[in-house]
């Protein structure tokens, strides 16, 4: 798996350690408040009816907060939940046997959904709408359809690509949520927080280094505290302090504003186009990366913040990553 500091995905050994950070309650997750809010309405209007909350959809980019606040949402309705990804369901087996075990009221959370595969996802279809599994079983003249009930549940489905999901699949979600990147402020509380439950106090100031480096992401911020701490621990500090933070960070090589080796060399590349829109498959084989990582990974916190523009044509850098460099801008009004 790459190791890079800031690669937003979960690193395998983090399982455990977020598990023990991750928030159980709205008071503790930080931010999203619009989100927040809604469910919250929708959350208390569901259990004044008895019924099992609508299926939920959430998109935005790794380490937003998306299966947590999944967790959260299944406390709050008092209910299970059962979690997977669509790359684990391979077959239509799969998928039945998660669902003939599901109880009335139970959350299913699907990480990745936009992966699903087509026969997949079309069983899923009548299971969401009809709450019915309607199987194939067999092949040719002999095959026989099998109908099953199913209680009513809420499917909570995550995507990092609302784009690639086909439209049948996301019309069939009662609500959609936008993941927003996190203020640098909201950062510095998840931060705060994390470093009470790990036992280590940390300064304000140090909190807010770190979340200004964080790419507004909360699992970037955490990875930062730890490795932090880490610092901190050596060099036998009970608190951590903003000169060990900064000492570390920039040990890291994580910049002012949290940009790394291949934000750098996504914006140095644009910047060597001159102002001339370079389209994803260009920019991929530039940097050896693929399409997906460019896409979900590295562009999205890039654009939100306003160092890149998405043409028709391609990408371009804008002039705050040319000021960011302290070049020039070129003007591209005459290239186009
Ligand atoms: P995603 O499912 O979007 O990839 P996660 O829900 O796994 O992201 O979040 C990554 C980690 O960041 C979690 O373990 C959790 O501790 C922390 N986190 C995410 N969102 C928040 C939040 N709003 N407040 C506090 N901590 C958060």
């Amino acid at each position: 798996m790459d190791s890079r500091i800031v690669n937003i995905e979960k690193f395998d050994n983090e399982y455990i350690e977020e598990i023990t950070l991750r928030p159980s309650s709205w008071d503790e997750y930080i931010g999203q408040e619009q989100i927040k809010k809604n469910l919250k309405v929708f959350i208390e209007a569901s259990k004044k009816r008895a019924e099992a909350l609508d299926h939920i959809l959430f998109f935005g980019p790794p380490g937003l907060g998306k299966t947590t606040i999944a967790n959260i949402i299944a406390i709050e309705m008092n209910a299970q939940i059962k979690t997977t990804s669509a790359p684990m369901i391979e077959k239509s087996g799969d998928l039945a046997a998660i669902l003939t075990n599901i109880e009335e009221g139970d959350i299913l959370f699907i990480d990745e959904i936009h992966r699903m595969s087509p026969a997949i996802e079309e069983i899923l279809y009548s299971a969401m709408e009809d709450f019915r599994l309607d199987i194939i079983i067999g092949s040719g003249p002999a095959a026989q359809t099998v109908k099953i009930d199913l209680p009513r549940f809420t499917l909570i489905g995550a995507t990092t690509r609302a784009g690639m999901l086909s439209h049948p699949l996301r019309e069939r979600f009662g609500m959609h949520f936008r993941m927003q990147f996190y203020t640098a402020e909201e950062l510095s509380e998840i931060v705060k927080q994390a470093s009470t439950k790990l036992n280590k106090v940390t300064q304000s100031d140090a909190s807010y280094e770190i979340a200004k480096r964080s790419r507004g992401t909360p699992r970037l911020a955490l990875r930062l505290l730890r490795r932090v701490r880490d610092f901190a621990e050596v060099a036998n500090e009970n608190e951590i302090h903003i000169q060990t933070t900064k000492y570390g960070l920039d040990q890291l090589g994580v910049n002012d504003l949290g940009f790394d080796e291949e934000d750098i060399r996504l914006l140095e590349l644009l910047i060597s186009a001159k102002g001339r829109p370079m389209g994803l498959s260009t920019i991929a084989a530039a940097l050896s990366e693929d399409e997906g990582t460019i896409e979900d990974v590295i562009e999205p916190y890039l654009l939100a913040n306003g160092y890149i523009e998405r043409t028709a044509r391609g990408r371009v850098a804008t002039e705050k990553s040319y000021s960011h460099f302290r070049l020039t801008p070129i003007r591209t009004d005459k290239l186009l």
